[in-house]
């Protein structure tokens, strides 16, 4: 959610749908509620419901309290280069409107464009909009309400940093993938690894070592490169077939001496990796390792769908 114009189409267009961020200036503004289902042809099982910014709660055909029983997280998205108390009290108005219907809300503050912003631009508005917006719940009474808050901007890596952290905190199983993961880089000489879901770009976990932003930018863009040569050169020649499949897999060698190599883990999933070049002369011995993990990550999921499926079982009962 968040006010006209301050970039949720625009959000949706590039991590979702892989659209160029300059390609956003001639989008429409949201003027109407959209919803969209991302289940399809990603791993995150979820809808995206786009709302206009002037969602008028007393309207009674409007039925939020449905949509709010059914929602994991909203986002509210704060356009930084413009004049926000509006925006401040909307969020307010928001967040205490849907609090009420479901107190297991999780909500995500996108301070958003922050690419016109100097770094100390950045922090002061970060700071300011912290405060006000706390500030308006404990008047409120509802301090207990946790608001997160990122710095965001579609013309670099953080709108998709922001979203996979959103994303994260809604997968029961992330402790499990965090371990596997360690498990998996501590005993094969890797440097990091993020389980990345292919189409979004969104990781989903990524073992306890800190991510550094510039090695998660390269991850990224090995993905991109990856689909991007397999949609042209990869498919058949009546087009038919898929650019990511099972034997899907890539090596690129930089010139500090590290290796990132990609690996296909499930439909939607991938693992991509950080190696320094010395570890990953025991190439061997990473996929075979890479074949235990890839096994265990196929089971948390099987686990899942066994659980969603006796629960649909039980509720036709
Ligand atoms: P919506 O009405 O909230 O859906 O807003 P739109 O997605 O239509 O975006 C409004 C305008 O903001 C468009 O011209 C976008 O190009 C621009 N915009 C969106 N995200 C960013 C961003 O991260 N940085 C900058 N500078 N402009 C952005």
């Amino acid at each position: 959610m968040g006010l006209r114009r301050s970039g949720k189409s625009s959000i949706q267009k590039v991590v979702f749908h892989k659209m160029s961020p300059n390609e956003t200036l001639f989008l429409e503004s949201t003027n109407k509620i959209c919803r969209e289902d991302v289940s399809n042809s990603s791993f995150v099982n979820f809808q995206i419901w786009d709302f206009p910014g002037q969602i008028d709660f007393f309207d009674p055909t409007f039925d939020y309290e449905m949509i709010f029983r059914g929602t994991g997280a909203l986002i509210f998205v704060i356009d930084s280069q413009d004049d926000y108390m509006e925006a401040l009290a909307r969020l307010h108005l928001t967040v205490t409107r849907a609090y009420k219907v479901n107190p297991d809300i999780n909500f995500e503050i996108f301070i958003h464009k922050v690419d016109g912003l100097s770094d100390d631009h950045k922090i002061e508005t970060q700071r300011d909009i912290h405060q006000r917006a706390n500030d308006d719940l404990a008047d409120a009474g509802l301090e207990k309400i946790h608001l997160s808050f990122y710095l965001t901007s579609i013309y670099d890596h953080s709108i998709f940093e922001a979203f996979s952290k959103v994303v994260q905190k809604l997968i029961p199983q992330l402790p499990t993938l965090e371990n596997l993961l360690n498990i998996f880089i501590s005993n094969s000489g890797i440097e990091k690894a993020f389980l990345f879901d292919v189409v979004s770009k969104i990781y989903i976990a990524t073992d306890s070592t800190p991510v550094d932003m510039q090695t998660y930018e390269l991850c990224c863009d090995m993905i991109d490169v990856v689909i991007d040569i397999s949609c042209i050169y990869g498919l058949k020649d009546d087009g038919t077939g898929t650019p990511y499949d099972k034997e899907s897999m890539a090596i690129i060698k930089l010139n500090n001496t590290t290796v990132l190599y990609l690996k296909e883990v499930t439909k939607f999933l991938a693992l991509v990796c950080f190696v320094r070049e010395e570890s990953f002369e025991r190439k061997g011995l990473i996929d075979y390792n890479f074949h235990c993990f890839r096994k265990a990550i196929q089971e948390v999921f099987e686990v899942r769908m066994k659980v969603v499926r006796s629960r649909k079982h039980q509720s036709h009962l």
